[in-house]
């Protein structure tokens, strides 16, 4: 078999999930495990996180569906709600948790007979300009849902813009916005991303909704000591096929990006852009071969990429090469230094790995 696989330790996501606990102690916290739990499996995830979390938030039916169809009964939210009206019987039917962000959504809703009333969560756009309605209406929203025997139990929610910065005006005026606006209502609030989850303590509400941070991805700009105590869930994993040494003045790979200025020891690695990694990783962006770092020499491939080992004096064929996550000597990668090299952030790498890689979980689900 091709030896690249991505392994999930599923016990790192139960310990990076109740550092968002212990941060927030007063909020429950909504386990964001949309894109198919970034990239990590949603319903294995789900399954290794049902104990603990009250609920889990997707960003569509389908992705609720798989939850429902694993067995999974915990409450679920869809973070954008319906994207049809059609999509209401499901919602009832499952007994999902619907964003209500625009008119049409409402309207569908009070138009339409649950067989018991569904929990909405009324977005508000704060100042992040992508879902929401105007604070100016949210009001009239919010009473309307009340009023609607269609609807259950209401929360306000907003999302943050900045809360990954260090200081940041734009996230201080969008959480004085969300207050103001839930003193007026009375309204129970759901604010928190990874990062306020993290640092933010004023932005704790009823439910908060960690999601890269239970992956092991740091998002904050600026480190703290919980951030620091996560741990990475996912090891990209994979083997050197194949070792070169090249003289000074010879390229390797595609375009002859990378040129040797003195004797190289080249390994070629089973993991390309046709595995989802990324394509834009830059000369110099670290691996791990045999626990020691080594860095990418020359653009990937589809199918393999190539890494200069010159340092590593025992590597041979069939050395391990995490690209992220944890060697087997303990030697720990984060998929954000990665992400920077390649001029990204984690959610891209870690979304994108693409599904001919297989996926083993530990311990088993
Ligand atoms: C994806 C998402 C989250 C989780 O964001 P992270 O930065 O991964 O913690 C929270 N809320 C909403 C509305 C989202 O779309």
């Amino acid at each position: 078999m091709r030896p690249l696989v991505a392994h999930i330790d599923l016990d790192a996501l139960r310990h990076n999930y109740r550092i968002a606990q212990r941060c927030a102690p007063q909020s429950h916290s909504v386990a964001v495990i949309k894109a198919d739990a970034y990239g990590h499996g949603a319903l294995a995830c789900a399954r290794a996180l049902a104990d603990e979390a009250p609920a889990f938030a997707v960003a569509s039916l389908e992705e609720a569906l798989v939850l429902r169809r694993g067995g999974i009964d915990t409450p679920v939210v869809l973070l954008e709600g319906i994207f049809s009206a059609d999509e209401l019987e499901a919602v009832d039917a499952h007994r999902l948790w619907m964003t209500v962000h625009s008119h049409w959504q409402l309207e569908a809703l009070e138009a339409y007979t649950p067989s018991a009333p569904i929990p909405v969560w009324v977005k508000v756009d704060t100042g992040m300009h992508r879902l929401g309605f105007d604070p100016d209406e949210a009001e009239a929203v919010w009473q309307a849902l009340r009023d609607a025997p269609q609807a259950g139990q209401l929360h306000l929610m907003t999302h943050f813009a900045t809360a990954d910065a260090e200081h940041s005006s734009h996230y201080a005026r969008q959480l004085d916005c969300a207050g103001a606006l839930a003193r007026r209502l009375k309204a129970p609030l759901s604010l928190a991303n990874s990062p306020a989850t993290l640092a933010h303590a004023d932005a704790h509400g009823a439910y908060n909704r960690p999601g890269v941070m239970l992956y092991g991805s740091d998002p904050l700009e600026r480190a703290n000591d919980a951030s620091r105590a996560l741990e990475p869930v996912m090891t990209l994993r994979s083997e050197i096929i194949a070792l070169r040494d090249i003289a000074p003045g010879e390229r390797v790979g595609y375009g002859g990006r990378y040129r040797a200025d003195t004797p190289r020891r080249i390994a070629v690695v089973a993991a390309g852009y046709g595995d989802g990694y990324d394509r834009h990783a830059a000369d110099g962006t670290p691996m791990l071969v045999d626990g020691q770092r080594a860095t990418l020499a020359g653009k990937v491939s589809m199918d393999m990429l190539t890494v200069d080992v010159t340092g590593i004096a025992d590597a041979r064929i069939g050395s391990e090469v995490v690209l992220w996550g944890r060697a087997a000597n303990g030697a720990v990668l984060p998929v954000d230094e990665v992400a920077r090299h390649c001029d990204t952030i984690s959610y891209t790498l870690l979304t994108g790995v693409l599904p001919r890689v297989p996926r083993r979980y530990h311990p088993l689900p």
